[in-house]
């Protein structure tokens, strides 16, 4: 059983370091709470004349290498490991790649170590790599193949509107994925 795991969303939010950052560099500009995130990408819920400065926060050095994170991601992906699951980390770099691809692995070796940075896979389109599950807070994953997984959710308001696909936290990953191992 192989599971890929996102890295922003499900184990580095993104999110909370993003906002943090727009909040203290404009403080009395226009911002969207997380619970009131309907886009996936920041950029597109922001209006038009602010999205050059929205892309420069997380462009900005020291934004990857700095994500909080997720509370409960570092014990379920040990656990996973523990009970024989080949899990990996799979995660599509930024265009700008120059800090965040370095910084990503920083911050993995950080949070869960050199056993982890070994498990990563940087991929523009997941669906080339094989696995059984993809966990991705992703609302859709596309690509040029037909994947091997199943996409999982990891829940946050912005994917709150499909309802088709299984999801789950941190908190309740084993009641959603453990019925699938069985399988
Ligand atoms: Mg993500």
């Amino acid at each position: 059983m192989i599971i890929l795991v996102d890295q922003d969303g499900p184990l580095a939010d993104f999110e909370e370091e993003w906002l943090n950052r727009w909040r203290e560099k404009y403080p009395d500009e226009f911002y969207i709470d997380h619970v009131d995130r309907e886009d996936f990408y920041i950029h597109d819920q922001y209006p038009k004349h602010l999205r050059a400065q929205v892309d420069a926060v997380y462009h900005a050095p020291g934004f990857y290498r700095n994500l909080p994170v997720v509370k409960g991601c570092q014990e379920a992906m040990f656990e996973m490991l523990d009970m024989g699951i080949d899990v990996r980390i799979c995660t599509a770099p930024l265009p700008a790649y120059q800090n965040c691809v370095l910084e990503k692995y920083e911050w993995i070796e950080e949070h869960l170590g050199m056993e982890f940075v070994l498990r990563t896979i940087i991929a523009p389109d997941k669906t080339l790599v094989r696995g059984d599950i993809l966990l991705d807070d992703k609302p859709t994953v596309k690509g040029s193949m037909k994947p091997t997984w199943e996409h999982v959710l990891y829940t946050s308001p912005y994917n709150r509107r499909i309802t088709d696909q299984k999801r789950l936290t941190w908190d309740n990953w084993k009641e959603v994925l453990l019925p699938m191992l069985k399988k």
